[in-house]
């Protein structure tokens, strides 16, 4: 059975993994010319996400590429800095959590399939006509071909569900705010440390990944309304961002100053998707195209190698009968993606703290991460809701 993948960074090759291994027959089309290498951000992948890179082989690769980041800093105005393992922060136990750079992410998953899967790079499907016994594409490039299925695994933008399902906005849900990533040099010589930093309505951090000479800066910061800028103008989104972060001190003047430089940089919303099915006909959706909780705030990236591994499993269970499967898919991943939606909608709030109050509370928080032994410490970041989510979930084993 021939299954056409759209996208190859997490979702996408993780499916084609596991469909491999069931006996379908992937193809996978990206976007990009090559797999991605330079910008990127850093990624997590939590206790049951880490469960399934084990069942692939995959975990020494995986904590080979860690990004080491220790430490958090939390930088404060007139106040002296507070300085917390990430472990402690994340309340996860060493070994049971992995931040990795997306990229590396995606590449280790390319590598695990390339010689099995047929990835086709630099296209993209141009139309998609759903039939009775098969699904007809045809791409920007490459000739029109016969699948038996189409798995959107294109990100938040998705092209698939667009073609399918129709313009993206009827489907997100503004969350209040915006983020940003710039690649920047590592003046601060950060080898296993994030410093962050924050005002009201704000946020900035910055990190370099132990294997990276460059670092990356973070801007978060809220708006209660959609801001008005195109999404490929990077001159205006680096203007608001110089507008939004004008008067905050230590680095912040200096990595504004890098943006112009910046050989790598993202800006979007934080919006939410919700859609009430992310199937139709011989077309589904994984990944962060089917239920991204909000970028960088719902740690989706376990999301999307779960949802990839459950979307395989189920059409092996179902022996291919994709409307059985893609049914059972959705309903086996209906309350993690319930869940990370109101989990995201905190995140915001705790990420890019809206007041004063709530910056000395965070920092309070922190405060007590450092000096509580290991139990209490892992307690208090439970109930600060940071990777309680994940915890939760329990997935099926195909
Ligand atoms: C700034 C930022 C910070 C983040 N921080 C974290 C974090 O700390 N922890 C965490 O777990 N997650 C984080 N995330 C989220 C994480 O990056 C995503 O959840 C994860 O990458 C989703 O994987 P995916 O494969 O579904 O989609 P994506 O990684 O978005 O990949 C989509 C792929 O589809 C390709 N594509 C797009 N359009 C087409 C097309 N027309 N045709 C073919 N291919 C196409 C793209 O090039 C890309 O390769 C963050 C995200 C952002 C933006």
């Amino acid at each position: 059975m021939r299954i056409l993948i759209s996208g190859a960074s997490v979702a996408g090759p993780v499916l084609a993994y596991w469909l491999h291994r069931y006996g379908f027959r992937p193809t996978v089309v990206e976007r990009a010319p090559a797999l991605r290498k330079t910008g990127g951000h850093a990624v997590d992948l939590f206790r049951p996400s880490m469960g399934i890179v084990e069942q692939m082989g995959l975990l020494k690769h995986v904590q080979a590429k860690d990004t080491g980041a220790q430490r958090v800093t939390l930088l404060r105005e007139g106040a002296k800095a507070i300085r917390v393992d990430t472990a402690r922060v994340l309340g996860v136990t060493p070994g049971r959590h992995v931040e990795i750079m997306r990229d590396d992410l995606s590449e280790i998953f390319y590598d695990a399939t390339r010689h099995d899967v047929e990835y086709a790079f630099g296209d993209s499907i141009a139309s998609i006509e759903d039939g009775e016994d098969e699904v007809k594409v045809t791409f920007e490039r490459a000739e029109p071909r016969a699948f038996a299925l189409v798995v959107g695994a294109d990100g938040l933008h998705s092209n698939v569900r667009r073609l399918v399902f129709g313009e993206e906005r009827q489907f997100t849900h503004f969350l209040g705010g915006y983020v940003s990533v710039a690649t920047v040099p590592d003046h601060l010589g950060l080898s296993n440390e994030m410093i962050s930093l924050a005002a009201p309505g704000r946020m900035m951090a910055m990190y370099s990944p132990r294997h990276l000479e460059e670092a990356r800066a973070t801007f978060m910061f809220h708006s209660p309304h959609r801001l008005d800028y195109h999404r490929h103008d990077t001159h205006r989104q680096k203007e608001l961002l110089r507008e939004h972060f004008a008067g905050l001190g230590s680095e912040a003047p200096r990595l504004l100053a890098e943006l112009d430089g910046a050989p790598a940089f993202y800006f979007d919303e934080i919006t939410q998707l919700r859609m009430e099915t992310w199937s139709r006909g011989r077309v589904s959706l994984t990944g962060d195209a089917a239920y991204c909780p909000g970028p960088a705030v719902g740690a989706s990236t376990s999301m999307a190698v779960i949802g990839a591994y459950v979307l395989a499993g189920e059409l092996a269970a179902a022996g291919g009968d994709h409307t059985a499967a893609f049914r059972a898919y959705e309903r086996e991943m209906a309350d993690y993606v319930r869940g990370s939606r109101d989990y995201a909608a905190r995140m915001v709030k705790q990420v890019i703290p809206g007041t004063q109050a709530r910056i000395w509370a965070g920092a309070q928080i922190f405060r007590l991460l450092d000096v509580l032994p290991a139990g209490p410490a892992r307690l208090l970041s439970k109930l600060a809701d940071t990777t309680g989510l994940h915890d939760k979930v329990n997935v099926k084993r195909y």
